[in-house]
């Protein structure tokens, strides 16, 4: 049981759980998850963001008084939005505009303040270029995280998230999970291949832009397109990923359709609220464990990186998704 004498030591040792209930029974291959969204702020991401704010404050970077710029499609804004709180730093938000507005709302209940750039999920690269910008032009004020290349993303799970899988189950056959950064996977995957002979690593990206997936399948980038798998296939391969390619065995792509299908098949069979790229995820270990075969008792493990609620206003409870203003949301919000 954890005590925390603050948030910052309630972040990660989270429980992992084998999903049986959305494969058949002729399914023989064991799917287990880590429930990262019982992080305290609800996402994988509260481990990067502790560790790269952590990281820039040993190197003497990063000073009291100085705003954190955070260029987001979500979790992580949200995740740095609480460490500003609890660690005393002002938060700029960069981030696309038609993110959900659950992400937007609960970065302004942390205080957070914003600056909005176009598109959705796979427009992440403009928000990289503008938050850049901004802090180059104010570099005392100003201090920016590019969590797409910091090398403490990594760390972060290669000594914690996959740390803790070794420990809960030992060496599993298989691990994927989809990329944002790509530091969840490559965290988790530099710890299983040091510790797990025959460890079966993929990458895995939305269907509909398989930019990573079409680069290593043929050596060229995939096509950009624009999906609903929001936290995952941000439009670019990011620098992560190319650092540590060579951990990389397979890649597999996932419909926004298959994704918001086994989130609510999680919810139904497994009573667990999941988001959407969580339902990828899981996607993704099944097509993993088909396509190489795995057998009885073979574990494939994956992450659940967030949860439902944070899905209210997207097709995952809604018909068709609704794109108000952020700009509107924001100024009715009494906090
Ligand atoms: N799912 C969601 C909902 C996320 O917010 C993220 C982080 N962008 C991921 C998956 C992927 O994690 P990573 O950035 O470590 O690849």
């Amino acid at each position: 049981m954890k005590v925390c004498k603050d948030v910052v030591e309630c972040i990660g040792a989270t429980p992992i759980i084998r999903l049986s209930k959305i494969v058949p029974e002729s399914f023989e291959p064991e799917i287990w998850a880590k429930m990262e969204f019982t992080n305290p702020t609800g996402s994988v991401k509260d481990r990067m963001a502790y560790y790269m704010i952590k990281k820039a404050m040993e190197k003497g970077e990063l000073k009291p008084g100085m705003t954190l710029v955070v260029p987001t499609t979500g979790n992580t804004g949200i995740a740095f939005s609480a460490l500003g709180s609890v660690l005393g730093f002002k938060v700029l938000i960069v981030i696309p505009e038609e993110m959900s507005a659950e992400r937007f709302m609960l970065m302004r209940l942390f205080g957070a303040d914003f600056y909005f750039t176009p598109g959705g999920e796979s427009d992440a690269d403009k928000a990289l270029e503008i938050a850049k910008k901004l802090s180059a032009e104010n570099p005392d004020k100003y201090y920016f995280f590019d969590q797409w290349g910091d090398e403490a993303n990594v760390e972060a799970h290669y000594e914690t998230t996959g740390k803790e899988i070794l420990d809960q189950i030992g060496c599993p056959k298989a691990f994927v999970a989809e990329i944002g950064t790509g530091g969840t996977l490559m965290g988790i995957a530099k710890r299983l291949k040091e510790e797990c002979r025959d460890v079966i690593v993929a990458g895995a990206e939305p269907a509909e832009c398989p930019v990573a997936a079409g680069w290593f399948k043929t050596g060229k980038p995939g096509p950009w397109g624009r999906h609903e798998i929001e936290g995952v296939g941000d439009g670019f391969i990011p620098d992560i990923v190319m650092r540590y390619k060579h951990l990389l065995d397979d890649f597999v792509t996932v419909t926004s359709d298959e994704a918001i299908n086994m989130a609510r098949l999680i919810a139904r069979k497994e009573g667990l609220p999941v988001g959407i790229s969580s339902g990828a995820n899981v996607v993704a270990a099944i097509k993993l464990a088909q396509e190489h075969r795995l057998k009885k008792g073979d574990k494939v493990v994956t992450i659940l990186p967030d949860y439902a609620a944070r899905y209210f206003s997207t097709r995952l409870f809604k018909k068709q998704r609704e794109i108000a203003s952020r700009k509107q949301i924001l100024e009715e919000l009494d906090i």
